[in-house]
């Protein structure tokens, strides 16, 4: 493992972005983006994804200095085309207008479609918090079926994330998961000799679990980007019927509502992949339950807290908590990167010609 300052890591990857053609605001905010996902332990939306990024950008599958542009306004709610630009960029454009309008009306749902793609959705959720919001989002990702449906050994669904943020008084609860067993990117990270899996993530066509990249990605050699058109296998839908029944939720709110497209089927038309976000902001000022929703609130999650842990010393925690401490120490410490990620990464910088 390479450990590398949070503040040098940002700016290797911005320089990077800006190298490949974003401005230098574009490529400030996506490397803060992809570097606060490593510092709150999510590496499979970090750092890793820069060479990925950059090939997508040189296909042309994102583009840089796109606007989300408004396809339905309905006051209450919105339907946003993000016209395949980064999804940094696109998304928090649509969470400011969420944000915006629920603090003038009290709620406001917002449909972002076409999006390249957003990283780690509870940052979303951690932005509606910071102005007082709870914040609810379903994420799918067109073109990119990977998760077998419960009971089937086929890909049918995206990785589809849910997350959900609650501005509670000096503990703010986010939770944000994706509906597989694990993220792609944590098969990703763990295919670059990371995080092993668990050895009941994946599902081979023959109905065997398994916890080897391999069954999603094919052969690969040490630095090869990883596709998953090279593999045969599927990841699982997390919690079994009840996980595979949210992922598919997750589809047709964010895929078919907002109207971008779901996981599949493919057609010979589609480059790349998008992001929808289906995004509901609420205001508990505006329902006249600010004081109840914070006193309650935070009471109930004290006692949930408070139960007796299975094991000593390992006290129960809410959603964000992991996120929290981990960004304290990696904010401290440094980012813990894989050898063989900090490696194709200085690659990527050397063949747009940055000095490394
Ligand atoms: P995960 O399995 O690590 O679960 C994370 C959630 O569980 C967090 O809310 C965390 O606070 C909570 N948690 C973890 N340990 C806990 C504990 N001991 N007690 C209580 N709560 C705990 O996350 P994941 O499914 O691997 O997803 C990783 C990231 O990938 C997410 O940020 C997600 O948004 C992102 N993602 C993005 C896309 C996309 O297309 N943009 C697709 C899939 C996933």
């Amino acid at each position: 493992m390479e450990l590398v300052a949070a503040d040098a890591l940002e700016r290797t990857v911005r320089d990077i972005f800006v190298a490949a053609g974003c401005d230098a605001e574009e490529g400030g905010r996506i490397a803060r983006e992809l570097v606060g996902a490593n510092l709150t332990g999510h590496d499979s939306h970090g750092v890793v994804r820069v060479p990925l990024y950059i090939d997508w950008m040189r296909r042309g599958y994102v583009h840089p200095g796109q606007s989300a542009q408004v396809v339905t306004d309905g006051g209450g709610f919105a339907v946003l085309d993000g016209q395949h630009g980064f999804g940094q960029t696109v998304a928090a454009q649509a969470v400011a207008l969420g944000i915006g309008r629920a603090q003038d009306q009290g709620t406001c749902i917002v449909a972002l479609r076409n999006a390249g793609h957003i990283g780690r959705v509870g940052a979303y959720a951690e932005t509606a918090l910071a102005a007082g919001l709870i914040s609810i989002h379903f994420v799918n990702v067109a073109g990119s079926p990977l998760v077998a449906p419960f009971g089937a050994v086929e890909r049918r669904f995206s990785t589809a994330p849910f997350a959900i943020g609650l501005p509670l008084p000096e503990r703010p609860v986010v939770l944000d998961f994706a509906t597989s067993l694990v993220a792609e990117g944590k098969i990703q990270v763990a295919s670059y000799g990371g995080k092993p899996l668990p050895p009941d993530a994946l599902i081979d066509q023959d109905a065997r679990l398994s916890g080897d990249p391999h069954v999603l990605y094919g052969e690969y050699g040490s630095t090869d980007l990883r596709t998953s058109a090279g593999g045969t296998g599927a990841i699982r839908a997390f919690g079994e019927h009840k996980g595979s029944g949210l992922a598919l939720m997750c589809e047709l709110l964010a895929g078919a509502l907002t109207g971008g497209g779901c996981a599949g089927p493919l057609d010979g038309d589609r480059r790349g992949i998008a992001n929808g976000m289906l995004s509901v902001y609420l205001s508990p000022a505006h329902f006249g339950t600010q004081s109840e929703f914070e006193r309650i609130g935070r009471d109930y999650l004290d006692w949930v807290l408070s139960a007796r842990p299975v094991e000593d010393g390992q006290p129960v925690l809410a959603p964000g908590d992991p996120e929290a401490r981990t960004r304290e120490a990696r904010l401290a410490e440094g980012v813990p990167l894989p050898v063989d990620t900090w490696a194709q990464i200085l690659r990527t910088a050397a063949d747009l010609g940055l000095p490394t």
